[in-house]
């Protein structure tokens, strides 16, 4: 369902989920700051990945152990990866100037309804997404012309009306500025490179030149070999990252959806060439059934193969798993699962020259041949000039699985997916909105609120030991304060699974009150059940295991 994204950030910052950065000085675009639920939810989805993916993946396709491994790489590195890995190239959008007011866009997101009218072709133009988005818009732009009798009006009537973008506008039709506001033209479109650039020491010099980096994995690569002689791994296995990546993208939009800084959270799977569509599938399946296991409905999650014309020149496949986000009528991508085969190990073997180093030595397998070869070592073995076929079998450049998830967007998806209005009787029976954010209790950013009904009779200090109790486990809020409605209603806003309340009985019978949010009553409210205090934490541990 669409939500009213204006209304969706007001509550994200109201209720300390999301702020925009440095806003007292009238904010920065592309940058954003997650307030106090913020950063315990997205901290939630990163332990979330970590530990189903690095320390507990399931078995692999023949039921065997996954091998997983972390690092956890500077973002400045050697100019020299980036060149290798052709993001100094080739990491660009193509992006159009206006030449009157001298804004910028990314030309495959202005769109274009194009018409031939007396031998001219005219055209209007607007900023959206994609064509869905951009059609009713330019529509209503046409019939407002169309009102005011303008010639451009009669785009509206012709029949051969033609829907373009700034990056597949042909040659020499007019590119109209998307401003409401500007009637200037655009430039053709420009390859624009995305790397943020600074300078390493005192000298902003060409020499010192640096980039942020666009994306985690090219450190995993670089260190493809420090791992292997750090672990002694053997294929197939992953390496892991979390961390900050940096791009420079033309128009930041969609509220954290696309930012100029934001954390990825990326696997490198490197596996034999022969086994690697087995291990891509696996990864596909399994990236996609993630999204679920963490309450993401199925409707709203969509894998997309990409087309062979989509394909990065290296990938042999690729899968967009894309949600439908609330602010579009096409689903966006979250996370990309890439077979990549051998091109990034090669790019950096060719461009560092250790070539040995970025290569795999199937030694188990080397050993076990060796007798029969009537050899010992490979080294002797290669003297006797055996074909490179027959050296492959033992020596290669592992195939890479990349399964590439952002952790902001997928934030922003749980948020938008928790998100739930809804209107019910206030004390004089008034409707009243409230709204109830739906989070797995994995995610929560608060698992438990615990509640004394009166602070009076013992009731405090029950309750706060309890706190006291859980809140080394996992976030736990107490709360003493107003009636115990309002108490519900705040945390029901906040996202919260569980809230215990400490009664009369309790102080007789050790018994509690908890209320399970999402678990529906007999009387359509939350359900509410009694259990015995040393239960509470096993409750909530059970909520919370994967
Ligand atoms: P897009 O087409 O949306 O620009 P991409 O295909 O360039 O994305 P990748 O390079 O595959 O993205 O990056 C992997 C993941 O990193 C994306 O699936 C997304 O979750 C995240 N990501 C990429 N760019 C941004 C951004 N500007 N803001 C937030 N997250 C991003």
């Amino acid at each position: 369902a669409k939500i009213d994204m204006a209304k969706f950030a007001k509550f994200c910052k109201d209720n300390g989920f999301i702020f925009q950065s440095s806003e007292i000085y009238g904010g920065l675009n592309g940058f954003w700051d997650y307030g106090p639920l913020g950063v315990e939810l997205k901290r939630n989805i990163k332990d979330a990945w970590w530990l189903d993916m690095v320390r507990n993946p399931p078995p692999g396709p023949d039921g065997q152990e996954i091998r997983m491994v972390g690092l956890d790489c500077s973002i400045i590195m050697n100019p020299k990866v980036w060149k290798a890995s052709g993001h100094v190239e080739g990491f660009s959008d193509p992006m159009v100037d206006c030449l009157k007011c001298k804004k910028r866009f990314r030309a495959d997101k202005v769109h274009f309804a194009a018409a031939k009218i007396d031998d001219a072709t005219r055209a209007l133009s607007v900023e959206a997404d994609n064509q869905t988005d951009a059609e009713p818009v330019l529509r209503e732009k046409i019939a407002k012309l169309q009102k005011k009798k303008h010639p451009l009006g009669a785009l509206a009537t012709a029949t051969d009306l033609q829907f373009f973008s700034a990056s597949n506008l042909p040659h020499g039709y007019p590119r109209p500025c998307p401003s409401e506001d500007c009637d200037g033209t655009l430039t053709e479109p420009r390859a624009f490179n995305l790397m943020f650039e600074s300078h390493a020491g005192p000298i902003a010099s060409e020499e010192n030149k640096v980039y942020l980096r666009p994306e985690t994995a090219q450190g995993i690569f670089a260190n493809y070999r420090n791992v292997l002689n750090s672990t002694r791994l053997k294929l197939p296995f992953g390496i892991a990252q979390i961390g900050k990546a940096f791009r420079n993208e033309i128009n930041p939009r969609n509220f954290t959806f696309r930012s100029r800084e934001f954390e990825q959270m990326e696997i490198e799977f490197f596996c034999h060439p022969g086994e690697s569509m087995k291990w891509y599938e696996y990864w596909r399946d399994l990236r996609k059934r993630w999204y679920s296991t963490l309450g993401i409905k199925s409707d709203n999650l969509k894998p997309r193969e990409q087309g062979t014309d989509e394909l990065a020149h290296y990938s042999i496949g690729t899968t967009d798993i894309e949600y439908l986000f609330p602010f579009s009528d096409e689903p966006q991508e979250l996370e990309g699962v890439a077979h990549r085969g051998a091109f990034d190990l090669n790019a950096h073997a060719k461009h560092s020259g250790k070539v040995d180093d970025l290569a795999y030595f199937d030694e188990e397998l080397w050993n076990n041949d060796s007798q029969k070869l009537a050899t010992r070592s490979f080294k002797e073995w290669l003297k006797g000039n055996p074909t490179a076929d027959e050296i492959g079998r033992y020596k290669f450049v592992p195939h890479v699985i990349e399964p590439s998830a952002g952790a902001d967007r997928f934030t922003l998806a749980v948020l938008c997916e928790a998100y739930h209005e809804d209107k019910v009787p206030d004390k004089d029976g008034k409707l009243e909105e409230r709204i109830v954010m739906r989070f797995h209790p994995r995610l929560a950013p608060v698992k438990c609120a615990i509640f004394p009904l009166v602070n009076k009779d013992g009731m405090p200090e029950k309750a706060l030991k309890l706190y006291r109790e859980l809140k080394p486990l996992f976030n736990v809020f107490y709360d003493d304060k107003g009636a115990v409605g309002r108490r519900y209603r705040r945390q029901d806003e906040i996202g919260t699974p569980f809230c215990v309340t400490i009664d009369g009985e309790t102080m007789q019978n050790d018994s509690v009150t908890i209320r399970e949010r999402d678990t529906i009553g007999p009387d359509g409210k939350p359900a509410q059940r009694r259990i015995n205090l040393s239960e509470v934490k096993d409750v909530i541990f059970k909520a919370l295991s994967p």
